[in-house]
């Protein structure tokens, strides 16, 4: 029997399931779509990640004497739509059963069901098996929790992979998070430390070619490109992170700096996202430098539980909530996107940072995507639709299943709590203590209601007021609504017209 096997652009591991038991009368079938690198406009570094990390795995299964079937962006028969592709597969190589790995994105699991109707053939959907819960295993655990709190889901992920466990079953230094070691602010000690660039492959120097010609009009540079985009070059990067970098990464993990886009952060998420890195592997390397000596507790702990924890989380949550999840609105945000979240000029040198990171590299890290865009984002009520999309085209390692809880839920909280524990609001003394951003000033951090005051105070105030009935109970927050009680009424009348006059001003002409 004939069977099509179906890899997506971000399977491409050779231990997916999908591709498990492939026989020499099997066809993988591989494809460079239109519609997925448009259906939001994406950095022209993801599609090239994209386009030439595909190609180089479909070689290497060509290699390994399995038949692909690999539909390239110029093709001249290339319908650029997923349905389209497959069915034209099934038809012309008399297919009679499809095995797929389940897909990433709602969307496309919805199209995989339809594929069942509409052809007829056997769809099998195997469990992506590299993440490390399975859906199945995330609902389970969910249960009917009031609260789905990471820490205690990630507590369950050490014990059921032994990572950093002593035989005890107690957690290895004692706790079992180090974050309190993990928020240092910048320090002159920080240096940018050089990261691994690739020797181009003929693969990549093509598929540059056709991303300049094609994709030129999306927004980010295509140049420099520095990603790695084969297993090998991935496993380099990773070691170079280990062996060099992730030392360092525990203190100064939420620390900003300007010119320094990745501070001491692997940069690892486009690779494990696509297939080129197991989550597992990530992990077990970060435990042995520590039992090896290399690196401190709060270092390998503080990175194991971003992976092992937080990406699992995440995903849970997603498979968990979807597809009412993608409607939640909880504090009802729908101011367009400004335009200096595409490269217009902005005096707000932290945004303006962030943004050239993304534009430049399609990279920015946590704290600049959370604490910066983010909380911007979420103290001006951006239309989270508009947002999402934002956030989804211009990170390299954006899918929808890890950019949606993590926009919509961790940053925006519109999900009224779900990811989050109380909103990432912050004012400037945040941005201020976390980076350098503010020493080279335009805008006052220390004035809340100046027409130089830094933005972000006078729009936190307003923030915390507009949302009052919502937040006033909440433990975390009470302490600031007490604060905000003792402000006279000329103080709170002046911050809350600065908070207007911000948000006039940047609907009409920018800040
Ligand atoms: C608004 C917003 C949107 C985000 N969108 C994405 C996205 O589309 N894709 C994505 O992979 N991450 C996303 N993140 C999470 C996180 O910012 C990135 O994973 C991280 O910045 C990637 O850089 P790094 O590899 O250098 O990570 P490091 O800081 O070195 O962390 C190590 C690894 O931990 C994992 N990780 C860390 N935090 C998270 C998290 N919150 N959720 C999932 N995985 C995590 C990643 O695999 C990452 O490679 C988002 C966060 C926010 C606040
Ligand atoms: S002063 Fe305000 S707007 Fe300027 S960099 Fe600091 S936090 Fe950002």
């Amino acid at each position: 029997m004939s069977i099509l096997r179906v890899v997506f652009w971000d399977q491409l591991s050779l231990s997916i399931s999908s591709l498990k038991d492939v026989q020499p009368s099997d066809t993988v079938l591989m494809f460079e779509l239109q519609d997925e690198v448009t259906r939001v406009e994406h950095h022209p570094k993801k599609i090239a990640l994209w386009f030439s990390a595909m190609r180089h795995f479909a070689e290497e299964l060509t290699n390994k004497g399995i038949n692909v079937r690999y539909i390239d962006f110029n093709d001249a028969f290339n319908t650029h739509n997923l349905a389209q592709e497959v069915k034209r597969a099934v038809h012309s190589l008399s297919i009679k059963k499809i095995i797929v790995t389940e897909p990433g994105e709602y969307h496309f699991q919805k199209t995989i069901h339809s594929l069942e109707k509409s052809l007829d053939v056997d769809v099998e959907i195997r469990a992506d098996d590299r993440f490390l819960s399975s859906i199945e295993e995330f609902k389970k655990w969910a249960g009917t929790k009031k609260e789905l709190r990471m820490e205690y889901f990630y507590r369950n992920m050490r014990k059921k992979y032994n990572i950093l466990m002593e035989p005890d079953g107690q957690p290895t230094g004692g706790l079992w998070n180090y974050d309190k070691d993990n928020r240092k602010p910048p320090s002159l000690n920080i240096i940018p430390i050089k990261r691994i660039s690739h020797k181009k492959s003929e693969i990549l120097k093509n598929v540059l070619e056709l991303v300049r010609n094609n994709f030129n009009d999306h927004f980010g540079d295509l140049a420099p490109f520095d990603y790695a985009i084969t297993k090998d070059q991935a496993l380099m990067e990773l070691d170079h992170f280990i062996e060099n970098i992730l030392p360092y990464f525990g203190h100064y993990q939420d620390a900003m700096l300007k010119g320094n886009a990745y501070v001491y952060h692997s940069l690892l998420s486009s690779y494990i996202n696509i297939g080129l890195l197991l989550p597992l592997e990530v992990c077990q390397k970060a435990e042995a430098a520590y039992m090896q000596g290399k690196v401190s507790i709060n270092s390998a702990e503080g990175f194991i539980r971003q992976i092992l924890g937080w990406r699992e989380y995440i995903r849970g949550i997603y498979w968990l909530k979807m597809p009412e999840y993608a409607e939640l609105n909880a504090l009802d945000a729908k101011t367009n996107l400004p335009s200096f979240y595409w490269g217009e000029k902005t005096h707000m040198t932290c945004i303006s940072e962030a943004i050239s990171h993304t534009k430049i590299h399609a990279y920015s890290h946590h704290i600049q995507r959370l604490m910066v865009t983010g909380n911007f984002a979420l103290l001006t009520g951006l239309d989270v639709k508009q947002v999402q999309d934002w956030y989804l085209a211009v990170y390299s390692d954006a899918y929808e299943w890890v950019e949606m809880p993590n926009t919509l839920g961790m940053a925006l909280f519109r999900d009224g709590g779900i990811v989050a524990s109380k909103p990432y609001a912050a004012s400037g003394q945040y941005i201020n203590k976390m980076s350098d951003f503010c020493k080279q000033y335009y805008y006052d951090v220390k004035d809340i209601t100046g027409v130089k005051a830094c933005p972000f105070n006078a729009l936190y105030w307003n923030f915390l007021q507009c949302h009052r009935e919502k937040f006033r109970k909440n433990p975390r927050l009470s302490f600031m609504y007490a604060i905000w009680d003792k402000f006279d009424t000329i103080k709170k009348d002046a911050i809350t017209s600065r908070a207007f006059d911000i948000l006039k001003k940047m609907e009409e002409e920018g800040l």
